[in-house]
């Protein structure tokens, strides 16, 4: 159930809802919004009557959620989540997010290239995996914390913001202080209690898609991070399994504006794993900004045919380079800044 507050609301008005929403026995998440004060109430809402709340002063409104995802859905935050970071930079806001680095960091020589390359495009976020959740056992498994330590100082050397996916919650608490954005890859996008301990956390989380999931299980899945009092979640396409094999997956664009329209939280596109192939990625860039995308994620490494993973999909400096000059265009087109 959701309750929207009146914009001249009082905080006793306000007090007054959650107490008897409390009484009732749902447990309650606040949102206070530019303009007005947003409700969830979560729990045993079935035998409520939103009359009964739509009569307390101070109320403008009161519906109940079909949507299974609450604090997920577009009402509980009808203005749009922006998730800000201590660099400066936002995911959500009215620019579009770069975020961009190697599949894994590899070395101090590599990640420190790229990130002088990421802020030279004018890109905000560096990415790299630390820990790699590869299909084999014998394949490279990443470098672990000490990668992750030469990231951030790559990261801190040249202002940008650190990306990277935690696969385990044993990994949660050493990568605190080292990250300011916690990846879930697809092959985690299920795994609930990973989800719920990250709830616990006060850092964001990229949660992606899985490659067998639909649209509303990634809602569902950000509900358990939200759910946990994290509100900080973007949301990502990285494409889906299909029986096309043209490319290593399908990326569906569609589910940019789905999510944009069912959900508040920012979502972001990531062509790299869309499609697998370097010579599809800046297309698919440009049809996730088009979209309506508010971050890009790409793979980029200077010698990307020698990356160790996901080599095929990388892009050269002067590739990508190109590709944000192109980006930064469309998105003035589309009402955006880059
Ligand atoms: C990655 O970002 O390198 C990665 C492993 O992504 P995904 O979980 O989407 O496969
Ligand atoms: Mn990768």
């Amino acid at each position: 159930m959701i309750v929207a507050m009146q914009e001249k609301a009082s905080e006793d008005e306000i007090d007054t809802v959650i107490t008897a929403m409390e009484e009732a026995g749902v447990h309650v998440h606040r949102t206070t919004g530019e303009f007005q004060t947003i409700l969830a109430g979560v729990g045993p809402t079935g035998a409520l009557d939103p009359a009964k709340f739509e009569m307390l002063p101070g109320v403008e409104h009161v519906h109940r959620i079909s949507a299974p995802y609450k604090l997920a859905g577009r009402a509980w935050r009808p203005e749009g989540t922006t998730i800000e970071f201590r660099n400066g930079e936002k995911i959500g806001g009215q620019k579009v997010a770069v975020i961009a680095g190697p599949c894994a960091i590899e070395n101090r020589e590599q990640i420190f290239s790229i990130a002088a390359c990421v802020q030279a495009a004018g890109g905000g976020f560096l990415r790299g995996g630390a820990f790699k959740p590869r299909s084999s056992p014998y394949s490279f498994q990443g470098l672990g914390i000490p990668g992750l330590e030469m990231m951030r100082e790559a990261a801190d050397a040249h202002g940008l913001a650190v990306v990277s996916e935690v696969m385990e919650i044993a990994q949660i608490e050493p990568m605190l202080p080292l990250v300011d954005c916690f990846q879930v890859g697809a092959r985690n996008m299920q795994n609930f209690n990973l989800l719920r301990e990250l709830g616990q956390v006060r850092k964001p989380v990229l949660l992606k898609r899985g490659i067998a999931a639909t649209v509303e299980e990634l809602l569902l899945s950000s509900e358990y991070i939200l759910s946990g009092g994290n509100y900080e979640v973007i949301l990502c396409e990285r494409g889906i399994r299909t029986y096309e094999t043209a490319t290593r997956n399908t990326m569906d664009i569609a589910a940019i504006p789905v999510l944009k329209k069912l959900s508040h939280l920012p979502v972001t596109g990531d062509p790299s794993h869309g499609t697998g192939r370097r010579d599809m990625v800046p297309a698919m860039a440009k049809a996730a900004v088009a979209a309506g995308a508010d971050a890009v994620l790409m793979e980029i490494h200077p010698n990307a045919d020698k990356a160790v993973s996901d080599a095929a999909q990388t892009l050269y400096f002067d590739q990508f380079e190109k590709l944000v000059a192109e980006l930064r265009v469309l998105a003035g087109a589309v009402g955006r800044t880059l």
